[in-house]
């Protein structure tokens, strides 16, 4: 079971460890010398028990989660993620305080704006708190607007919860420091999806109220979405008697998706897909061994610097649409200035087997994800093809 080191820096779904392949590859025939595979057992068995606390466990470990919070795992991804969190967030809202309040989204790309339509549609109270399309002159997502200018829509007003997107996948923006107005504000609860930056740099989980993040880009495979809920908005959500909820005309959660029905049935209530917890797990296991995330961020910040630096050495060519300080590190975007040369770029790249370099159809150009195993040494092949293509076509 070997492979070359892949130089494929698609958006998702994403590559992982070698060695972490290896063993799932393993497992999935003979788990633990079980004579079966790790897909073809109970998810209430002791094998599928221990792989969820092991999970648990090292999340728990790597992200220095304190036990004001508590880590589950439920089928789905990222949309699964902000669908749920909006009937689950509000409902908590409901039992905490008895009344309704707007959810606030923060707007900074197309899946925080995702998100925010999808709470509309479902009928939970929110309100767009800014869109960043409207603080700059074109009138796109190219940065984060500075708190000062917007943070007036926050303070004094009570929010059921403020959403944002930590890592704007399709448009490379990245939150590099959360907004104080946000955080400081002992009444909100700050919701995030991590789901293209989770383990990429060391963050403090006590300012959260929730996270959440689809498992294909850092941890795993598609088909899982990892939380971390505070527990004081898992005894919220109990609180609520559907009936409330029906005179407010908030929808009720399905059950599947319901987090405090989740967390007390360990994350098993319905079937887990469990091989896909345990790739997970091993790729937990492999950040470990590694260094943990401290070790992770600082490669990620080589990987992301020699990138940003060669674009930039090169400022008649390429185009980097996002303003430096949203730049994101897991997602780089870059368009040519001379018209034509697209297909080309793709070819060539293609050519030294540097793949997934499209940017998404809505932004166009090109997108090189570099996300957590992704190697340097990969990330230094592309530096020198954006370097030797600039040089051969300017
Ligand atoms: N959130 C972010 C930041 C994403 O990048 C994506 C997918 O790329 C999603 C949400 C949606 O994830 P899924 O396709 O797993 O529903």
């Amino acid at each position: 079971l070997e492979r070359e080191e892949p130089t494929h820096f698609g958006a998702g779904p994403a590559q992982l460890p070698t060695e972490v392949l290896q063993q799932a590859a393993k497992d999935l025939l003979n788990y633990n010398n079980l004579g079966l595979g790790i897909g073809e057992i109970s998810h209430r068995s002791k094998d599928a028990t221990q792989i969820i606390e092991s999970s648990k466990q090292n999340l728990k470990e790597l992200m220095n989660i304190p036990d004001t919070h508590e880590v589950f795992f439920m089928q789905g991804g990222g949309t699964t993620g902000f669908s749920s969190l909006a009937t689950n967030l509000a409902a908590a809202y409901v039992g905490k305080t008895g009344q309704i309040a707007n959810a606030g989204y923060l707007v900074t790309g197309s899946w925080s704006l995702k998100s925010f339509q999808e709470a509309k549609r479902l009928h939970v109270p929110c309100e767009i708190i800014f869109n960043s399309k409207d603080f700059n002159d074109e009138g796109k997502f190219v940065d984060i607007p500075d708190e000062s200018l917007w943070e007036d829509r926050v303070k004094g007003k009570k929010f059921s919860y403020v959403y944002l997107c930590e890592n704007e996948t399709v448009h490379g923006i990245e939150w590099n420091q959360l907004p104080k107005c946000i955080v400081d504000d002992p009444n909100i609860e700050l919701v995030a999806d991590l789901s293209s930056d989770i383990l990429s740099r060391k963050i403090d989980v006590s300012k959260y109220g929730v996270i959440m993040a689809g498992a294909q880009k850092n941890i795993g495979l598609a088909g899982l979405t990892l939380y971390i809920i505070k527990k004081s908005i898992l005894t919220n959500i109990e609180k609520v008697d559907d009936t409330l909820l029906h005179e407010f005309d908030i929808p009720v959660t399905p059950i599947a998706f319901d987090y405090p029905t989740v967390v007390k049935n360990n994350s098993a209530y319905n079937t887990i897909p469990i091989f896909t917890l345990h790739v997970m797990n091993l790729v937990f296991e492999h950040l470990i061994k590694k260094g943990g995330v401290e070790a992770q961020e600082k490669e990620n910040d080589a990987k992301a610097k020699i990138l940003y630096d060669i674009l930039d050495a090169y400022p008649n060519f390429y185009n980097l649409p996002v303003k430096p300080n949203a730049r994101s590190r897991m997602n780089v975007v870059f368009t040519l200035k001379k018209e034509g040369l697209d297909e080309k770029f793709l070819k060539d790249a293609a050519e030294r087997k540097l793949t997934g370099l499209k940017g998404h159809r809505s932004v166009g150009g090109f997108r090189a994800s570099i996300y957590n195993a992704l190697t340097l040494a990969s990330v230094e092949k592309l530096v020198q093809f954006i370097k030797d293509f600039a040089v051969e076509n300017q």
